[in-house]
């Protein structure tokens, strides 16, 4: 375990918000969320080390998804692959670019590479988690790191578009992250991310058992503020924010995660019954108006680079 500093001001004043466990592995530890006195940046201190952190990760880690054309159901392929066209196509916007090189940080199974790749985006991605990495090069062909972004060597301006989904949150210092992919782009180049929206209802309905928390993989919360200090340090301005991501997953699991502690069998029946194939359904007007009130789960960001 390691206590640390704000990674955005550097300040070590802090005001504790939640004292929070590991709820997805048996691994022991106890983890501080705590708000930053000076910038308002969420962090975890103590948090795992860097050698630490990976006995928190499962193996059959959700986020992990295997190709579109695997999924059994013929529904959920044709909602998967238009999710994944739809993230395309705001890059594509945001970029104002349909073709370029593309950099996909964290980019787990390859999906979104795979997406791009078929646009006819030149396409390479980063993984440190070894199994991922290798299930996009082997299923998909891509051109995949197995490490972090500051263990691979790609030239400085080489990059017209870098993507962070679903990462940022589980990085040890996103404003290092942050200042290399900025050293990565050209000038003008596009920086997307996304991360679990503090403002979302189901952070207000869940508070500690929000999964946008789940402590410790998640080592940082943002809000718009913080997220738009970050970048701003690093040389990127803001150029929109949007829900667009289903918030589906993440209401079940913390649904799952605060049910376990009021009745634990309940909790696991639930989660079942509503993880079957379909089930989601009724509830996808419910998750894309909140998107539309952008108080949906996760919320993306896109920044052009200014400086670096
Ligand atoms: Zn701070």
């Amino acid at each position: 375990m390691e206590e640390i500093a704000c990674d955005l001001c550097g300040a070590t004043a802090s005001q504790p918000l939640y004292t929070l466990h590991d709820a997805a592995s048996d691994v022991p530890g106890e983890f501080v969320l705590r708000r930053c006195t000076h910038c308002g940046l969420m962090y975890l201190s103590p948090r795992p080390t860097q050698g630490a952190i990976a006995a928190h990760y499962p193996a059959e880690y959700a986020p992990y998804q295997r190709a579109i054309e695997d999924e059994r159901w013929r529904l959920m392929r044709w909602m998967r692959r238009r999710r994944l066209a739809g993230r395309r196509r705001l890059v594509e916007r945001y970029s104002g670019h349909t073709r370029g090189r593309l950099l996909d940080v964290g980019c787990a199974t390859g999906l979104f590479l795979h997406e791009m790749d078929r646009a006819g985006w030149q396409v390479a991605g980063v993984e440190p988690i070894a199994s991922a990495a290798c299930y996009a090069r082997s299923r998909f062909g891509l051109d995949v790191f197995e490490g972090t972004l500051s263990s691979a060597c790609y030239a400085p301006a080489s990059f017209d578009v870098v993507t962070f989904w679903d990462v940022l949150e589980h990085t040890f210092s996103p404003a290092e992250e942050l200042a290399h992919a900025a050293r990565l782009l050209r000038p003008g180049g596009l920086l997307a991310s996304n991360v679990p929206n503090w403002d979302s209802v189901d952070r207000r309905l869940f508070g500690r058992y929000w999964l946008g928390l789940d402590p410790p993989r998640h080592l940082y919360a943002f809000t718009r503020e913080t997220l738009t200090a970050l970048l701003v340090q690093a040389g990127f301005s803001v150029l929109g924010w949007m829900c667009f991501m289903s918030g589906f997953f993440s209401f079940i699991v913390s649904l799952e995660r605060w049910l376990e502690t009021v009745n634990p069998r309940l909790s696991k029946a639930v989660y079942r019954a509503l993880s079957a194939p379909g089930m989601r359904l009724p509830f996808e007007p419910w998750f894309a108006f909140s998107n539309w009130l952008r108080r949906g789960a996760i919320i993306s960001v896109f920044a052009r680079k200014t400086h670096s």
